[in-house]
């Protein structure tokens, strides 16, 4: 239990460093980066900010009909969390984390790991995109690679590492995958420099691979996927859109390693990543390495690892109501800074 509630932390130092974006957003991202977990209100300075209630009537508006339960989690003072996390908070037990079967999400894109966190799979026609890496070394030998032997992918056709964010539970396998199979590794620029400065001698780091930054596309094969910067969780926190297939057709999937809008530069961010990016490409699903925070809900992911859809696919919304759902995120967002600077804390 120790174990898990230590994950259920997730949250190592974070330095204050300068961050890898472009435009003016870097500018005004790297004036104000603060060090230190992500602030959140307490209920009472969430309740009492007449902004912040502005915000979610704002959400709960847009929601309409048919994101209410979306919305209803996204506005509130922490915003979704890990299950592990709330539970912790409360005071309670959190369930045990389960090794999961490798899971078909599409028909491209596998998750596989624990009930707690997950690495992405994406098969190309040319080998493997792999986000994120679990906890650690023994985890990468005895879950990622025989489940990815599993789904009948060749671990050795890795060609790129990606990992959403530096804590433990993201990057811990990565050196046993970058040394056994020496595929490109690629994490957020001040991700990178608090992994290497780690001086934990049972989490010995990765060799710096590339600096993610925002935009930037990766192409193996058939396969291109779009990295874009969302500091926040972490200040190298890196988000990735990708095709994903399902019945003949393709759709976008939004892959987020943090959600977290730590204050105003890191909202542009998101909004930035929103407007610019996911919105143009038609994005229809947000998902998380993390069950339950996002779209990818524990039950309907064993629900698809039972059965893979022959119909409608239970986790892709029409374009127009994904946008919705990403401007939900972005008020229930705006709502928690408000709170924040009325309560004088950022
Ligand atoms: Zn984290």
């Amino acid at each position: 239990m120790k174990k898990t509630l230590a994950r259920a932390m997730c949250a190592a130092a974070v330095a204050v460093l300068p961050l890898q974006m472009t435009g003016q957003a870097q500018q005004e991202v790297a004036a104000t980066i603060r060090s230190g977990p992500p602030p959140f209100p307490t209920p009472e300075q969430y309740s009492s900010s007449a902004r912040a209630q502005e915000h979610i009537a704002e959400a709960m508006r847009m929601a309409g009909t048919d994101l209410v339960a979306e919305a209803t989690a996204f506005c509130t003072p922490t915003g979704p969390q890990r299950p592990a996390l709330a539970a912790q908070q409360a005071g309670l037990e959190p369930a045990p984390e389960r090794q999961l079967e490798p899971i078909r999400m599409f028909e491209n894109l596998y998750y596989v790991g624990f009930s707690d966190v997950g690495a992405w799979v994406i098969a190309t026609s040319d080998g493997i995109i792999l986000f994120d890496a679990l906890n650690s070394a023994d985890e990468a030998r005895d879950v990622l690679v025989p489940g990815l032997q599993k789904v009948d992918l060749d671990p050795a056709q890795i060609k790129y590492l990606i990992i959403g964010h530096g804590h433990n539970d993201h990057t811990g396998g990565g050196k046993y995958i970058q040394d056994t199979y020496g595929p490109t590794v690629i994490m957020g620029g001040p991700d990178w420099d608090t992994h290497l400065a780690s001086t934990r001698a049972d989490r010995p780091p990765m060799k710096r691979g590339l600096d993610a930054s925002d935009g930037q596309t990766i192409t193996v094969g058939d396969t291109t996927v779009t990295l874009m910067l969302t500091p926040g969780h972490t200040p190298g926190t890196i988000a990735m859109l990708l095709p994903v297939k399902h019945n003949g057709e393709t759709h976008t999937a939004l892959i987020m390693s943090g959600s977290q809008m730590r204050d105003r530069p890191s909202l542009v961010a998101f909004e930035h990543v929103f407007n610019d990016f996911a919105k143009v490409q038609n994005a229809g699903t947000m998902l998380g390495g993390h069950a339950d925070i996002l779209m990818n809900k524990l039950p309907q992911m064993e629900a698809l690892g039972k059965q893979y859809p022959t119909g409608d696919h239970p986790l892709l919304f029409a374009p127009e109501k994904f946008s919705r759902y990403m401007d939900i995120m972005a008020e229930c967002g705006r709502s928690r800074l408000a709170a924040l600077e009325d309560a004088g804390i950022i």
